[in-house]
């Protein structure tokens, strides 16, 4: 299953064996193919940029990285097209003999970083992603964006049935007080 060719596969020939040895380098790599099934996910061929720490240490290779990407998809409230920064960092030990301790495992002197990437880059994804924080959706009659079209949420909340009772509510409350008032003033 591994492919030999993928650019997620890092070449760690030179620091093998060589404990306290480490190198540092700078991957742009495509995505292989999409990661992430929801609204937003990263699409395949979009740039992953990568910072990579490699750490000889005894038992394998250490890599440490941060990741930074861009996924793409639509708000969830409004179905704009958006795209949004991921950045992830993790570390990981790739074993020289792979054992229940170690997940990965150091293979024909390479480590392959894809399902490390992806795994956390997926994870860090949005389920709920939106364009902007306060973004108003769209108008359940009209379907327009009501982003672009102000006017349509002040015309929106007397046709909902809670705010008309609650207007009323408040409405009967402001008369009471204002006979209480008139009652005062009679007094004096
Ligand atoms: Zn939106």
């Amino acid at each position: 299953m591994a492919d030999q060719h993928s650019p997620f596969r890092v070449n760690v020939r030179d620091l093998v064996n060589r404990p306290g040895e480490m190198r540092e380098q700078r991957l742009d790599v495509p995505a292989s193919d999409r990661f992430g099934e929801g609204l937003v996910s990263i699409h395949e061929g979009s740039e992953l940029e990568i910072d990579l720490r490699l750490e000889s240490v005894h038992e394998g290779i250490l890599a440490t990285a941060d990741v930074d990407a861009t996924a793409e998809g639509e708000c969830g409230r409004c179905l704009t097209d958006i795209a949004l920064p991921v950045r992830v960092e993790f570390q990981e030990l790739f074993a020289y003999h792979s054992g229940e301790a170690f997940e990965y495992e150091v293979q024909d002197d390479h480590v392959d970083l894809e399902p490390l990437i992806r795994d956390a880059v997926v994870l860090a994804l949005p389920f709920q992603p939106v364009c902007r924080p306060d973004c108003p959706g769209l108008d359940p009659e009209t379907g327009l964006r009501l982003a672009d079209h102000p006017e349509l949420v002040t015309h929106e909340q007397p046709s909902d049935s809670r705010w008309a009772a609650l207007a009323g509510y408040q409405a009967s409350e402001d008369e009471g007080a204002d006979q209480g008032s008139d009652a005062d003033q009679q007094r004096d």
